[in-house]
């Protein structure tokens, strides 16, 4: 049983906290994503996982032992990060058996472990090779096969992808998902990368300002946002936030009326000022009845085209529509919202979600 648990965790550099009030429970055998912005404390969070930073106050647990006081190790995890820190002088093959020979494990066992790691990881043929040989890629998997070998409890990885280009990034990925399957063990894994978080994790805590904005499956982060910051930070574009007024079955914006479905939200839900989250594919662009609006901007990616368009207020928000569609920039238009993918969140500058 390897599973992590961070309880009422704070964490200050002198006056400056970092982290407050940090409550995550992961499960063993879980992937699980810490995303936010620059800055957030995610890192920080790994590092104190790893051993590497200590808590101000709480109290942080690997399977079931407090580790507050463990040096990193006796920890049983192995950390993977960004910048590869592999051995210049040695071969693929001794960079990948290092921790074991630091254990003293030598001759047949230690060949045997390192030739595992290294079919795990297709560097079979690059064994002799050095560092300098290696493409990015390459060295990213000499990094995690250091890090298999040891056959730790928990893998903490930090943003380990963000030196690749785009196309590897997304290879690697895939081999990061098919790894975690064939291994099943704990992984914490780093990263600003919302596509990584989506793609990779069971469950993403979302970080901003040293709080955890929620904590769930990727499915519920990006259909039921539990605020504001996450609906705002998952998605590209992100989901469209309209400030207006709840006025019985229906929601305000300059003056205009979009139908609400009211028995969609909670009991907290009373006439008045809100906001209203919609996303960029739950807009439906035509004429005749619905929310006036003007096109401003249309980008083409190939695929789908991105629609600016502007609101009566001039508040502007985006729409995603199929790449076929012609759209002249001036154009009035009238939109329709589909009822069941408006979210509504407090009127606050992080509201919750109503
Ligand atoms: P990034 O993606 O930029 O690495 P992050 O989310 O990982 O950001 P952390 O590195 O965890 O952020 O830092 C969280 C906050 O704590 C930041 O505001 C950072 O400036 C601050 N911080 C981190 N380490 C220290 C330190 N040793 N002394 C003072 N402040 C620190």
């Amino acid at each position: 049983m390897a599973n992590v648990i961070f309880k009422d965790v704070h964490k200050s550099f002198g006056s400056f906290v970092a982290l407050e009030k940090l409550d995550l429970d992961i499960r063993d055998g879980e992937f699980v994503a810490l995303l936010g912005p620059s800055g957030c404390g995610k890192s920080t969070t790994l590092r104190m996982l790893a051993g590497l930073d200590f808590p101000t106050s709480g109290e942080i647990s690997i399977g079931g032992r407090v580790v507050n006081d463990l040096a990193p190790g006796k920890r049983d995890i192995a950390m993977v990060f960004q910048s590869y820190a592999l051995y210049p002088h040695m071969t693929v093959g001794e960079n990948i058996g290092y921790p074991l020979k630091k254990r003293g494990i030598k001759g047949a066992a230690r060949a045997e472990a390192v030739q595992k790691a290294a079919d795990l990881l297709q560097l079979g043929a690059l064994l002799d090779r050095k560092p300098k040989q290696l493409s990015g890629g390459q060295q990213q998997r000499v990094a995690l096969g250091r890090a298999l070998v040891r056959e730790p409890q928990v893998f903490l990885l930090d943003e380990p992808l963000s030196n690749l280009d785009a196309k590897l990034r997304s290879y690697m990925r895939a081999e990061l998902i098919e790894l975690h399957r064939r291994l099943g063990k704990t992984m914490v894994y780093v990263t600003h990368d919302q596509l990584e978080a989506m793609t990779m994790a069971s469950r993403i805590a979302v970080m901003h300002g040293g709080h955890v904005q929620q904590f769930d499956t990727p499915d519920a982060i990006y259909n039921r946002p539990a605020n504001r910051f996450v609906a705002g930070f998952i998605g590209t574009p992100p989901m469209n936030q309209v400030e207006g007024t709840v006025e019985g079955g229906d929601f305000v914006i300059a003056g205009h009326r979009v139908p609400i479905d009211r028995t969609a939200y909670s009991a907290d839900l009373h006439d008045g000022p809100a906001v209203l989250g919609v996303r960029p594919e739950a807009i439906s662009i035509g004429s005749g009845e619905g929310l006036p609006a003007t096109v401003r901007l249309a980008e083409n990616t190939g695929h789908e085209t991105i629609v600016t368009l502007e609101l009566p207020d001039k508040r502007r928000i985006s729409a995603r529509v199929e790449a076929a569609r012609r759209l002249d920039v001036g154009q009035p238009v009238a939109l329709r919202l589909d009822p069941a993918a408006i979210h509504l969140f407090e009127a606050t500058e992080n509201g919750a979600r109503l």
